[in-house]
């Protein structure tokens, strides 16, 4: 279990939870709907085909909002969607108030979520990125929220909107899913590595390799596969580094390195949601070509050249021959 040094400050300006139905109640809410293709013959009701349904939405919705057209045609057309300081003033929880310091982050998942925040974030802005600014806000929600790239329900996982560069979950999805359901790695880092590469997705949007992704073109090589190999290669990059990082006044914000168990957690979480493994489990075979996010040995290889390579040529999907 990653530990937090207790004596850092916690920055929660950018972290907001905005609670159930967030977003409907503020007014003009009301968005297109998010339509999203779900492959025939998976159940919605519990079971594995509703775990996997949960984490095929998380998977497409990573995706969809890489401003590649819109599949569906409900995303990306949010006019008139609340900003997201807006949104965050208006609907404010106070989830994360008490989150103040290390020794909070060690006591307390959410708050841990505020220290793994500022850490992705002092890691990024010390790689002096042309155009760098950190996310525009981390929100937590459950029922539902409106986001600049349409209406997103809590079966909805993890996704990151480029159109207001907002990194947008229900934190029930790692009870839920990952670990009640899938009987997946027990919280804790499995978490930060999902954060991590959302928070992926945020630099490939400020590098540009985000907008080289431009076809809902699918398969082991696609540009789509590509973005998804580079976010999972960014997170091993945070990963490596993580106990370098600080808060505003130079004191660490963690305590020591990630532990190696933790970085088999993450490694774990990465194989579970990859392709091969997701269709052996709703379909009973493997299709190639119909790939978004790459197998489970693509999305290990990728976060691990990140973890021990540790530079942003090393995640360059995009020029590898394949990836
Ligand atoms: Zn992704």
């Amino acid at each position: 279990m990653v530990r937090f040094n207790p004596k850092a400050r916690l920055d929660r300006s950018r972290v907001r939870d905005v609670g159930r139905g967030g977003g409907g109640g503020a007014g003009g809410a009301g968005g297109p709907g998010m339509r999203i293709p779900i492959p025939g013959g998976i159940g919605t009701k519990g079971g594995i085909g509703g775990v996997i349904l949960a984490v095929l939405v998380y998977v497409l919705v990573s995706c969809l909002n890489n401003g590649g057209g819109g599949l569906g045609g409900g995303l990306g057309a949010a006019g008139g969607a609340l900003s997201p300081s807006r949104l965050g003033d208006a609907q404010d929880t106070g989830r994360y108030d008490s989150c103040e310091t290390g020794e909070d982050a060690n006591n307390s998942q959410d708050c841990a979520r505020v220290a793994i925040e500022n850490s992705l974030t002092d890691f990024w802005e010390s790689r002096n990125l042309a155009d760098w600014r950190p996310e525009q806000a981390l929100i937590t929600f459950s029922g539902s929220v409106a986001t600049q790239c349409g209406n997103a329900t809590s079966a909805v996982g993890p996704f990151y909107c480029p159109a207001d560069e907002t990194i947008y979950y229900d934190t029930t999805f790692y009870d839920q899913v990952l670990e009640d359901q899938l009987g997946g790695p027990d919280g804790g880092f499995v978490e930060f590595y999902v954060l991590a590469h959302e928070y992926g997705h945020h630099i490939s949007n400020i590098i540009g390799t985000m907008s080289k992704v431009r076809s809902q073109e699918t398969g082991p090589q696609s540009p789509g596969v590509r973005l998804e190999l580079q976010a999972d290669c960014f997170a091993g990059m945070w990963t490596r580094h993580a106990d370098g990082t600080s808060d505003e006044s130079g004191e660490p914000l963690l305590a020591e390195p990630v532990p190696e168990s933790d970085i088999a957690l993450a490694i774990d979480a990465a194989e579970a949601v990859g392709d091969d493994r997701i269709q052996q489990k709703t379909q009973g075979h493997v299709n190639e070509e119909s790939w978004t996010h790459g197998s489970a040995e693509q999305r290990r290889t990728w976060f691990m050249r990140g973890y021990e390579e540790g530079t942003l040529e090393a995640c360059d999907t995009f020029s590898a021959d394949r990836v």
